[in-house]
């Protein structure tokens, strides 16, 4: 994928090592209310904020074995990969301006947050071992940039347009809050046992990797995209389904406890957001 001479975002948060960090390391939170208010940000992330969880099982990022050493600069690899991340996310946002400018909304973007090990969000504390993740009530996508170093080794080998796709997936989520999705999904899940709150998990996850693959049209309309880039996300939607992942465990496939979808199911919808370029067409509640 071509993005070296793409627009960077301006929505980064740039938390990375102790002596770096910007803006606010921690969120304020209401005092007398810190107990329900934790709780039910912890409930949040649990059902939609937290991805790829099981992905770094039992493998301790290095960054939380050298916690308290203050990271003062960073590699020339590092950077282009934070310059990357801007890249992916500045597209998002001029994919989904237009798109919501269709729509007769306007897109609200949502902020990107570079950490290194930990950090504090309004959905809790985010650990690098979690991989990406979206936190609906702050509005922001967290990433610790050793993900990408993880994807390439252990998730399909990774490749900057399917580190966009988990980006774009992220985003994703930010557009399924934006749209109520999120909350009708919550309403939904109060009403029905376990095993079909799972069920809407899982509609809820492929519903994003649908969206992913809308921002993997635009790159292609673009024309940024190289041989093989479409390979690379499929290989990693393809390692990062519940199905893989819990073969990989050891365990039994177990598709009741499926939160994300199946290799074959996430493949299928980032294709069909892919093919499409629908918002319409993303809708895998029918
Ligand atoms: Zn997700």
């Amino acid at each position: 994928m071509r993005w070296e001479n793409e627009r960077r975002s301006d929505n980064i948060e740039d938390r990375r090592g102790s002596g770096r960090q910007q803006g606010f390391g921690r969120l304020p939170i209401p005092k007398g209310k810190v107990g329900a208010v934790l709780l039910i940000v912890v409930l949040v992330a649990g059902y939609y904020g937290v991805d790829l969880t099981p992905l770094l099982n039992g493998e301790i990022p290095q960054q939380v074995q050298t916690q308290g050493q203050i990271q003062t600069k960073a590699s020339p690899q590092e950077e282009r990969m934070a310059n990357f991340t801007a890249a992916a996310l500045g597209m998002t946002e001029d994919l989904w301006q237009s798109e919501f400018r269709k729509l007769g909304k306007n897109y609200q973007a949502p902020k990107l947050v570079l950490y290194t090990g930990q950090t504090s969000t309004a959905c809790g504390y985010g650990q690098a071992a979690m991989g990406p993740f979206y936190c609906p009530a702050d509005y922001k996508v967290y990433i610790d940039l050793s993900f990408y170093n993880d994807m390439k080794r252990n998730l399909g080998g990774g490749g900057d347009f399917a580190q966009g796709y988990v980006i774009a997936h992220e985003v994703g989520h930010h557009i399924q809050n934006l749209l109520g999705v999120n909350q009708q999904v919550r309403e939904m899940q109060s009403r029905v046992n376990k095993k079909q709150a799972n069920q809407l998990s899982v509609k809820q996850e492929l519903q994003a990797d649908c969206f992913a693959g809308i921002w993997g049209k635009y790159v292609q309309d673009k024309g940024l995209m190289e041989v093989g880039d479409f390979e690379s996300a499929m290989n990693t939607a393809s390692a990062i389904g519940d199905d893989r992942l819990q073969q990989q465990s050891g365990g039994r496939v177990v598709p009741d406890s499926f939160t994300h979808g199946t290799s074959k199911e996430r493949q299928a919808w980032f294709n069909k957001g892919f093919t499409t370029g629908s918002i319409q067409a993303c809708n895998t509640f029918n």
